[in-house]
């Protein structure tokens, strides 16, 4: 059987206590493969490593900005070039299904690679005059050790997003995948390493996020870490992260509003709204989970709903006919489950869905139908909490100023969606709503180039564009004194004499 092992210093090495994880393909519930549980010793070694490959002198400080993205950009194609094996891998270890992995991760990750290396002699400081003979400049300059912990949930897309930068500013990184999900990752490794990342440059540490992360989050040798996953552990590593003062890049959970109004385009509304909720079986972050609807379209999108949502097509990850698989594992499956009978007893109805699939081929996976439910209220759990999972809830409003304020009415501010046709609305309700993202009359689509950041608690950190890259840089101030003279300052003259 396939062991997936660690990759530290230039090396692919064995968690040094020789324990091991079995990965549990979730849409059949057997092994699938098996990867090195690493340990605290462990991730003390990968942190050491990038450390040395920080010192000045060192081939990684050596190489100049071209030759960083080159390294990069040569990555990119070998992640394309392997893009089937990839697939195959990550849809194997979350069931996400092979039409998503196959066409979307791996560009993905090639494409932040390469946007990233086209940035890195954008990175530069300013210079100020004006005070006499003494010029103020300053220099952007990377920050040391970066550590990236990424969630299973579209787990390369997510690590890329920390380390493409990290590295392009000169920085060299830690990784640390969910326990779920390292055979992509161990992929992408695969590749940089054989488009020739210097060893210590990039380390993959494997093992269970709460003592590999204790150790990130402690480590006085990190100087920032990026995480993406739940705010639940994102407040335990910034709690953590407190004593060895450290820059914490926080990308957490979502409850999104995704608002209808009665004059949007109704069947992209809903089209988009399925892609929103039930793509990777509702394992988005930025999942359009909460619908609000106009109470006057309520009838007619709950129709659309019914006629449409029966006909996802649930199947194997790896059929390319699939458009919906598994849950990513049978814990992320129990807890969905419990959400629907939690939504039971609060007194929302089941419109669509609410089971396990256990018929022929799925009875060993951990599949469930595309739920969704009716007659929510907003102080509800399933309407409050994250499920992570193919639960939508419906709520309905009369007027603009009532789908802001329940929009609004969360504790998340990741992304929202609203569908309209009235320009001065689309307006109004994307400047009032508080999330990171809003899109207009679609769903999911961005450029990298144009930065965004999360509201409340979605998060704190600053992704993409120059000002996204920038977060990966410390501004050193430098003084120039173009002639040198004394102070004066403790030479007893009064302060009426000139120096
Ligand atoms: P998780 O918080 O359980 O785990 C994320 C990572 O943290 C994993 O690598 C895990 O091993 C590690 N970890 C676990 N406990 C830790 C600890 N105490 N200290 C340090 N690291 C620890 O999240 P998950 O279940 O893997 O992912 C799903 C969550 O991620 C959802 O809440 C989703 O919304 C969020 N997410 C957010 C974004 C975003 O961009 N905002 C993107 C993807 C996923």
């Amino acid at each position: 059987m396939e062991r997936i092992k660690m990759y530290i210093d230039g090396e692919w090495v064995s968690s040094s206590t020789g324990a091991y994880r079995e990965l549990i393909n979730p849409a059949n519930g057997q092994v699938a493969a098996e990867a090195e549980e690493g340990t605290a010793a462990d991730a003390k070694r990968a942190i050491a490593a990038a450390r040395k490959a920080f010192e000045p002198g060192s081939q990684w400080r050596q190489l100049l900005p071209e030759e960083r993205a080159e390294l990069l950009n040569k990555a990119a194609d070998l992640i394309e070039e392997r893009a089937e094996e990839l697939a195959i891998a990550e849809s194997n270890s979350v069931g996400r299904v092979y039409k998503e992995t196959r066409y979307d991760d791996p560009y993905a990750v090639a494409g932040t690679f390469r946007y990233c290396a086209g940035l890195v002699r954008e990175l530069k400081g300013e210079a100020a005059g004006g005070n006499g003979d003494l010029i103020t400049m300053t220099l952007r300059e990377p920050l040391g050790v970066c550590a990236v912990i990424a969630p299973w949930n579209y787990s390369i897309g997510t690590m890329a997003g920390g380390m493409a930068p990290a590295l392009a500013a000169g920085n060299t990184v830690v990784v640390k995948p969910s326990s779920i999900s390292p055979a992509a990752t161990a992929m992408v490794f695969q590749a940089m390493e054989d488009a020739g990342f210097p060893a210590g440059s990039i380390n993959l540490i494997l093992g269970p996020g709460q003592e590999l992360g204790t150790v990130i989050a402690e480590s006085e040798d990190v100087a920032k870490i990026v995480f993406t996953g739940s705010t639940q552990t994102g407040k335990d590593i910034i709690e953590k992260s407190g004593k060895s003062i450290k820059r914490c890049a926080m990308e957490l959970g979502g409850k999104s509003p995704f608002i209808i109004f009665e004059d949007g385009d109704l069947d992209a509304a809903v089209d988009r709204l399925m892609f929103g909720i039930f793509l990777s079986q509702g394992q988005v972050c930025v999942a359009g989970s909460r619908l609000l609807v106009q109470e006057s379209v309520y009838d007619r999108v709950c129709e659309m709903l019914k006629e449409r949502v029966p006909k996802i097509r649930i199947g194997m990850p790896l059929d390319p006919a699939s458009e919906f698989g598994p849950m990513v594992s049978e814990g992320q499956m129990k807890r969905v489950l419990d959400y629907i009978e939690i939504g039971k007893k609060e007194g929302a109805a089941l419109l669509i869905g609410g089971n396990r699939i256990v018929e022929g081929e799925f009875a060993k996976g951990y599949f469930v139908e595309p739920t969704v439910f009716v007659n929510c209220k907003s102080d509800m759990r399933i309407v409050k909490e994250e499920i992570f999972g193919p639960v939508l809830t419906v709520q309905t409003f009369k007027d603009e100023n009532e789908a802001i304020a329940i929009a609004n009415d969360t504790r998340y501010g990741l992304a929202g969606a609203v569908f309209t046709s009235d320009m001065g609305r689309m307006l109004r309700v994307c400047n009032q709503i508080n999330t990171g993202i809003l899109w207009a009359n679609t769903f999911m689509e961005y450029t990298p180039a144009v930065p965004v950041s999360p509201h409340g608690q979605s998060g704190m950190c600053l992704d993409g564009g120059i000002a996204g890259l920038e977060e990966y840089t410390v501004l050193k101030q430098i003084n120039l004194k173009m002639n040198p003279m004394r102070s004066g300052w403790f030479e007893g003259l009064d302060d009426t004499q000139e120096v």
